[in-house]
Order: C-alpha cells, then sequence, then structure tokens
C-alpha cells in the first residue's frame, strides 16, 4: 500500500531536510516544489518579467521547463530550469527576496500545482511546501505542518548560508522570514493554512533526527493499515 506523505508549514522549520530523510526510509521519491517556486523566480529575474502583466507571465511560463535529476555523487536530487542546474542559485537570497510576490501569481501556481499532481499519479510520494495538503493532495493520507518560532528559524537558515559561504546578518533573515510568512498567509490564491486533518509539529526544540522518526513512525502506521 503506497501512500502520499504532503509536508506544510513556514519557511526553516526543517521541512525539506524532514521530508528528504523520511522519503528515503521510505524508498519513496522526494519533490521539494519550493524548489520549483524559486526556479520560476529566478527565470522571472533573469528575463525582468512583469509581474503585472498577464501576457508576460504567460509567456514565461510557457518557456520554462522545471525538472528533478539526482546527482550521483552526493545522492541529492537537484533542481534544473530548461537543462540548467540551478540548485545552488535558487537558494540565493536574491531568490528568496523575490519568490513570495511570484508564487502568488495564480497563473504562476496553476502551472505549478498541474505539474506537482502529474508527480503523484503513481503515489509512493513525499512533497514539501505550503499547499501540499490543501491544494495538491487534499486527499493525502498522510499530512504534517511544520512550524518552529521565528528566531531558531532565522538561526538555522542563517547557519544553512553560512555553510555554503553567504555571510547575512540575523536581523536581515528574520525580516525575509517574517515578509515571506506575512505574504504567503494572507496572499488572496491557496494561502498558507494548516489543514485541519494535518498533524501539528513544532520543531523549535527537536532535532532533524527526531523530526524523521516522528514523521516516518505516522507513515509506517498509515501504510500498515
Ligand atoms: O520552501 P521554500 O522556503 O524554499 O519556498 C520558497 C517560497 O516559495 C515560499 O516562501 C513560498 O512563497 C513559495 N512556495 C509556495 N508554495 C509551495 C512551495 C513554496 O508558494 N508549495
Amino acid at each position: 500500500y503506497k501512500i502520499i506523505v504532503a509536508i506544510d508549514g513556514f519557511s526553516s522549520c526543517g521541512k525539506s531536510t524532514t521530508a528528504k530523510k523520511v522519503a528515503e526510509n521510505l524508498g519513496y521519491a522526494y519533490v521539494d516544489t519550493g524548489a520549483m517556486y524559486r526556479a520560476v523566480t529566478l527565470y522571472f529575474i533573469g528575463k525582468h518579467v512583469a509581474l503585472t502583466n498577464p501576457r508576460e507571465v504567460a509567456q514565461a511560463l510557457s518557456d520554462i521547463h522545471i525538472s528533478f535529476r539526482r546527482n550521483p555523487q552526493t545522492q541529492v536530487n537537484e533542481t534544473y530550469l530548461n537543462g540548467l542546474n540551478v540548485e545552488s542559485e535558487i537558494r540565493k537570497m536574491t531568490v528568496s527576496d523575490h519568490v513570495s510576490p511570484v508564487s502568488a501569481i495564480p497563473e504562476v501556481r496553476r502551472a505549478m500545482v498541474a505539474q506537482q499532481k502529474q508527480m503523484g499519479r503513481t503515489k509512493a510520494l513525499v512533497m514539501d511546501g505550503r499547499d501540499i495538503g490543501s491544494i495538491v493532495f487534499p486527499e493525502a493520507e498522510l499530512k504534517v505542518f511544520m512550524t518552529a518560532d521565528p528566531v531558531i528559524r532565522a538561526q538555522r537558515r542563517q547557519a544553512e548560508l553560512l555553510a555554503k559561504g553567504e555571510m547575512v546578518e540575523l536581523n536581515d533573515i528574520l525580516e525575509n522570514l517574517k515578509k515571506r510568512d506575512h505574504l504567503d498567509t494572507t496572499r488572496a490564491e491557496s494561502p498558507l493554512v494548516q489543514p485541519e486533518d494535518a498533524i501539528l509539529l513544532d520543531t523549535s526544540f527537536l532535532t532533524i533526527e527526531e523530526q524523521v522518526e516522528l514523521v516516518t513512525g505516522w507513515a509506517d502506521a498509515r501504510i500498515a493499515r
């Protein structure tokens, strides 16, 4: 019996790290939908797409092809935009600063959601994002909603960026997180909400290992049902 695991929540709660490891434990595929919105954003920045011009947006969307390929050396799924590896570029602050307004555009969401639903046809999938349990897979067998204290989230994101050689002030990161939280929860089109049937997971005082163990256990229980 195969299931879909939908993981939603705020940024920098350890969503993708947890989702990736849970997928590994279950032998399931993993899809990072934030990476898809980030890739679209990178393209829009590069082409100076006017976000308020529906024709420009539609044209850009039809020119975008996003895919994931596993890096055989690191075993990491990397994001490709029109055949180019953009994995490290989409994680930079410039993209983080622009991704919320881009992902608030209804046409952008429609295109991404259609692609994500397609990826879930065969089940055996862990997908993380903001609207997976609410819009993409409302029928998912397991829904988890992750949250954590904003300052702790900012500290985690700072450490992550530092590990990649990008030095950013804690306050700038906190500002970016708060702005994104606000935009993500208040946008008209599929705002970030905790689905009623989702399990709430506050990761403020949990290690990655503990989070992974909890979610894997919940998934196993549903697979065994
Ligand atoms: O998960 P990550 O922080 O990489 O996502 C980047 C941004 O993409 C989020 O702040 C949100 O604006 C957008 N996003 C979304 N819907 C998703 C995944 C991400 O709107 N399913």
